[in-house]
């Protein structure tokens, strides 16, 4: 069967005042796919994430969404239309229960399965329905980035953003981030995955892409990119 494709990315550059971040990128994510952006501290991985949820303006090339052109559309607009992004650095709020957390993330719907929902993420996160009545801040960094994660699916996404989900982490977490988004793809969502751990992001990856300097200068399956002789040496330190 021919997929979907959720997300269309052609010639997209984005400029920070004379400084250009992006030299015309062209991607594709399908639907269901889990899609790997991997590269360098300052590569444009975060300004190619935020023109996508458009914080940051495109200064050319287009976005489209199921088709949709989306370049110029308003970013509370794309959160309607089903973009979520889970942003760097968790930012969850604090003093609120890990229950409220969630709920929160289900404001923009109106159907009535969002107590189902709530469930299945108990099932994909057991130490948040182990924790839910606690406020939000007393979780660890990598609970609260799974609380992050898990708030963004309760708005049921047509397409997640992570931006480096696995950022300082301590390794045993870091798997077990790689570990639910491995079953986030299971369960069919299509995901955008910006990472700097170029491995383990490579390795879980349909498609992965390596941009440097504002450019994407490869991309192909996943697990090939990993066996790829210029990956190794600038990526996975071999
Ligand atoms: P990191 O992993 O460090 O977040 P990155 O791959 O996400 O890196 P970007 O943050 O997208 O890279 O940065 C891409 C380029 O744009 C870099 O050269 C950076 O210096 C520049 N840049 C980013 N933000 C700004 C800004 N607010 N003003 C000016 N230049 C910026």
């Amino acid at each position: 069967p021919v997929r979907e494709t959720v997300l269309e990315i052609r010639g997209l550059t984005s400029h920070y005042g004379r400084i250009q971040a992006l030299h015309g990128i062209d991607l594709d994510v399908k639907q269901g796919q889990l899609v790997a952006l991997v590269g360098a501290n300052g590569a444009g991985k975060t300004t190619l994430l935020r023109t996508i949820s458009g914080v940051q303006p495109a200064s050319g090339g287009v976005v489209r969404f199921k088709g949709e052109d989306i370049t110029r559309l308003a970013p509370e607009k794309r959160v309607r239309a089903g973009i979520c992004q889970v942003p760097e650095g968790r930012q969850v709020f604090g003093p609120m229960s890990i229950e409220d957390n969630l709920r929160l993330g289900a404001y923009f719907r109106r159907d009535r399965e969002i107590e189902q929902d709530l469930e299945r993420m108990y099932g994909i996160f057991p130490i948040l329905k182990e924790k839910r009545a606690l406020p939000a801040g007393t979780l660890s960094g990598g609970q609260q980035q799974m609380l992050a994660m898990a708030r963004a699916l309760m708005g049921r996404p047509k397409l997640l953003l992570l931006d480096e989900p696995s950022m300082g982490l301590a390794p045993l977490l870091v798997e077990e981030i790689f570990r639910v988004i491995r079953s986030l793809k299971a369960e069919g969502i299509t995901i955008f995955l910006v990472e700097q751990n170029a491995h383990a992001a490579l390795a879980i990856a349909d498609i992965g892409y390596v941009i440097e300097t504002g450019h994407t200068i490869l991309s192909g399956p996943g697990p090939e990119l990993l066996h790829d002789e210029q990956v190794k040496k600038a990526y996975l330190g071999m």
